[in-house]
């Protein structure tokens, strides 16, 4: 290659190369590096799609029904040309592609077999076909094109106990940069267009390089040309703390080594295939991520300088599918060679393996189905085969989450908060990386999601802007995905001047809209599996909104002599029928008084029948059940286990029904709470199943209560309630089969969003590098952020609009170092006094926990119709 020009190396990902403008940003990005005197290599993968249907294909073709779909795959990719432009040269230069794939499924639906070496040759067909259509595309722009068939170039490498599918499926390739493979490629031209995803093995067999492994491709020819850079292109601008496709919060990674980038795409971030790093890294080729539909925007550089040498969390990682494989033997500890034994048996199988830990008498090891080719015959064999050796369970499918950053280990402390999370996982696994740089736990599947969002949000989210950690993924584009109903355009936005006008007068105030808390009514009044639902007035006990909720059709649950009171204060019209009263610790009078108003009784506690058995006779009462693990946002507000003080346990539950009958009362209801602000919707099938179960021991219970705890997005870009979802789930358990009313009472779900805490800007203040903006109310009116670390969007109501480009700690005026609404809230630095700002999503908890700490009055509470 001597003193010829430099080779830049361009891999566009199956969104990159399947839309006219990503191609005209193409071209631009070509010329551009081009421009620089440098020789460009193109590699790109298949349309996006592609290596999916073609697989479908070669399902297809095994039940000889594979016409239409090779048909779909024509017109796909013609329609692709025509919107280019280049019908006519394209058709051309496809046409021989198809036929042969078209031979190639013929003859599998012939003889009703794909080998792994035929499979190998089908799938490469996309990436094939692409290339095609991209050579035509460049030169139909004046660029002079040269297309390269990958597989003269880059060579499969033999592996040792790979095994033939991962042979062709999976292969790895040479790369220390070679002229002769430099010649080949420099001999077809100065700008080369060429295929990801495919090599050729030393029989000249087509060989793929794993799903997603055009990035490898695009590493390999980096290597192979000692390139001046290799740049993936693809639908993100870089790497990001969190896939910022569910995540919106993820934060941008502005420079990493390439240890971590190889750490975090190992642990699952599918924005670069893990084996594209070592060519790189290896040639110390700087690595470039950009995002083809925002040329201009920068990306993420990875090289093998820090961008910062402090200890960092730089991201969230999840990977699912995972199998555990757990190897129980009481011989094994200070046995010789038991792990050697154990792991011959994996390299057998051709199974690698990922994550281990060891005790004394147990060994668990994970399996990445990306590394593997896992199917349950492999895995039955891999049992079999242990089995003289140890007793081998497999357990799965588990997710695993990984935090991943520089010295971890010097940084664990900073874990202690979101180690809280972990209070109800069942947890399988803990790794931490002999090389520093991640931690990882392996839990439920379907656990994984909640673990990344909650970890997240306290390790990444809040740090600051630096030369590492960049913008969210919002900042950058809006919050791209289905919100809830109001954050789709929150309903304070519409509302902003009668808002402003309402603050003219006063210094701070609760605003709620009352046409929130309408539709919030008629969505839990629209569930066909719930006979009844009630308010938990507890959420907001302001008598307008519970006029508002009752004639709505909601019911009201309290849980105090004070709520019954408040109640029926506020809404003439209540029928003591309508309301259940569902106390905790509740002293004797309370009972009392509330068996004299006639309101449904929850009993949560032996005491009260067994030490008053003549308050209840006669009685109807429910009976609260502890559903034995609580569920939440946070600690304080889960309520089931052992260290919860609500509910009856439910190994009392004999007895409870005894203590019932002997003091006369019978159990008609069945109630269970889990806890508050919960998504996952089998929290409350699983309390209904529960319930269901125990009817045995109420044979008279006519109503099952699951509670409410209903969670809300806490912020804008947060995901909605699953509500129809939560319908459909609770149907299918048929509750009116079972001869039972089923009953819901959701709180926080009916007011939280429709509310917000206006407060006006008394001063602010700088402390070094910290700022501080002051209100005129705090924790007495709030006090959510100070007592669970809950997290309030705040924007400033008056300059709305204006670029948030200053962080600040917003504060109240009580003299409690806790007193913050919010920590490091992005605010336009010309935030001035007599600003109002908003914290959002406050009509849940927000009055209802108000005090008069200080003696200063928390905020008053208005209506907006
Ligand atoms: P391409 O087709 O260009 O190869 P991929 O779909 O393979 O693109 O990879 C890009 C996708 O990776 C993004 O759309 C994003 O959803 C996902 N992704 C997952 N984790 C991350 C992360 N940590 N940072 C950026 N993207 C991520
Ligand atoms: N087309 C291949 C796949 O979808 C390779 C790639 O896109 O990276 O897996
Ligand atoms: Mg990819």
């Amino acid at each position: 290659m001597g003193t010829s020009l430099p080779w830049i190396v361009l891999k566009f990902g199956g969104t990159s190369v399947s839309s006219e403008p990503n191609w005209r940003h193409i071209c631009e990005i070509v010329r551009q590096r081009r421009s620089t005197g440098a020789r460009i290599l193109i590699v790109h993968s298949a349309l996006s799609g592609v290596t999916d249907r073609l697989e479908k294909l070669l399902e297809a073709a095994l039940r000889g029904e594979h016409l239409q779909l090779l048909a779909a795959l024509r017109q796909r990719h013609a329609e692709l040309a025509t919107s280019l432009g280049i019908a006519p040269q394209a058709e051309r230069a496809l046409e021989p592609w198809f036929n042969e794939l078209a031979q190639l499924i013929d003859s599998i639906a012939l003889i009703r077999e794909v080998t792994e070496k035929s499979r190998a040759r089908v799938m490469a067909m996309g990436e094939l076909l692409a290339t095609e259509i991209g050579a035509c595309y460049l030169r139909s722009q004046g660029l002079e094109v040269a297309w390269l068939d990958a597989r003269s170039v880059l060579r499969a490498e033999q592996r040792e106990a790979a095994s033939i599918k991962a042979s062709y499926l999976s292969a790895t390739c040479d790369f220390a940069p070679n002229a002769e493979a430099g010649a080949a490629v420099a001999a077809v031209g100065d700008v080369v267009i060429t295929q990801g995803f495919i090599a050729s093995d030393d029989t000249g067999d087509t060989v793929l390089l794993g799903r997603g492994g055009s990035d490898t491709s695009g590493a390999y020819f980096a290597a192979l040309l000692a390139a001046q850079q290799l740049e993936i292109w693809t639908d993100v601008p870089g790497m990001f703390s969190a896939n910022p496709r569910s995540m919106p919060t993820a934060r941008q990674l502005l420079e990493l080594t390439y240890d971590e980038a190889q750490e975090i795409a190992t642990a699952g971030a599918k924005v670069l295939h893990p084996r594209c790093l070592l060519p790189v890294r290896q040639y110390g080729i700087p690595l470039f991520v950009y995002a083809t539909q925002v040329p201009q925007l920068r990306g993420t550089r990875i090289t093998a300088v820090p961008g910062s040498d402090a200890a960092q969390v730089k991201a969230i990682c999840v990977k699912k599918g995972i199998t555990l494989v757990s190897l129980e033997s009481p011989g094994m500890w200070h046995q010789v060679g038991f792990l050697a034994d154990v792991f011959q048996i994996f390299k057998k199988h051709g199974l690698s393996v990922d994550l281990v830990s060891t005790s004394e008498t147990n060994v668990t090891v994970s399996l990445d189905p990306q590394a593997n080719a896992l199917d349950s015959a492999v895995l039955a064999q891999l049992q079999a085969d242990l089995k003289p050796l140890c007793r081998a369970d497999l357990i799965g499918p588990c997710a695993s989450v990984s935090v991943v950053g520089r010295n971890i280990r010097s940084i664990l402390h900073q874990l202690g908060g979101a180690l809280e999370l972990f209070a109800e996982q069942r947890i399988h696994l803990v790794s931490q990386a002999a090389n520093d740089l991640n931690l990882t736990f392996v839990v439920d599947e379907n656990q994984g999601d909640r673990l990344v969002e909650g970890l997240h949000e306290l390790l990444i989210r809040p740090v600051r802007d630096d030369a590492v950690i960049g913008p969210t993924w919002e900042r950058l584009f809006g919050s791209g995905r289905q919100v809830s109903e109001t954050n789709v355009e929150p309903w304070w936005q519409l509302r902003r001047s009668a808002l402003l006008e309402l603050m003219q007068a006063r210094d701070c105030a609760y605003v709620y809209d009352v046409a929130t808390v309408l539709q919030r009514c008629t969505n839990l009044r629209s569930m066909k599996s719930l006979s009844r639902v009630s308010y938990a007035m507890k959420a907001n006990s302001s008598p307008e909104l519970l006029r508002v909720i009752h004639s709505s059709g909601l019911k009201i649950e309290c849980v105090s002599i004070g709520e019954i009171d408040r109640a029926f204060e506020a809404i003439p019209a209540l029928q003591a029928e309508e309301v259940l009263f569902t106390p905790n610790f509740a002293p004797r009078e309370e009972y009392a008084a509330a068996l004299a108003r006639g309101v449904h009784v929850t009993l949560d506690n032996l005491h009260p029948l067994e030490h008053w058995p003549e308050l209840f006779k006669g009685r109807s009462v429910f009976v609260r059940i502890d559903p034995g693990s609580g569920r939440g946002h946070h600690q304080h507000v889960r309520t089931g286990g052992i260290h919860s003080k609500f509910g009856v346990a439910q190994e009392d539950a004999a007895r409870f029904a005894a203590a019932a009958q002997s003091a006369g009362a019978t159990v008609v209801g069945l109630h269970a709470h889990a806890g508050s602000g919960v998504h996952d919707l089998d929290n409350w099938t699983r309390t209904a199943r529960l319930l269901l179960a125990l009817r045995e021991t109420f044979p008279q219970v006519r109503v099952i209560d699951v509670g409410g705890g209903i969670g809300v997005p806490d912020r804008q870009g947060g995901s909605a309630f699953d509500m129809a979802g939560l319908d459909a789930a609770l149907l299918a358990l048929d509750f009116s089969t079972a001869g039972v009313e089923l009953w819901m009472e959701p709180g926080r779900y009916v007011v939280a969003e429709a509310g917000v805490l206006l407060a006006k800007v008394t001063q602010t203040k700088t402390k070094g590098a910290a700022g501080y903006v002051g209100v005129a109310t705090g924790m007495n009116s709030l006090i959510r952020p100070a007592l669970y670390g809950a997290h309030h969007d705040i924007v400033n109501l008056s300059r709305l609009g204006e670029t948030d480009d200053g962080i600040f700690d917003v504060v109240g005026p009580i003299c409690e170092t806790g007193d913050v609404l919010g920590h490091d809230r992005a605010l336009p630095t010309t935030t001035v006094e007599g600003d109002i700002l908003l914290i959002a999503t406050t009509g849940a908890y927000g009055a209802s926990m108000a005090s008069h700490y200080n003696l200063r009055s928390p905020a008053e509470e208005l209506l907006l119709r």
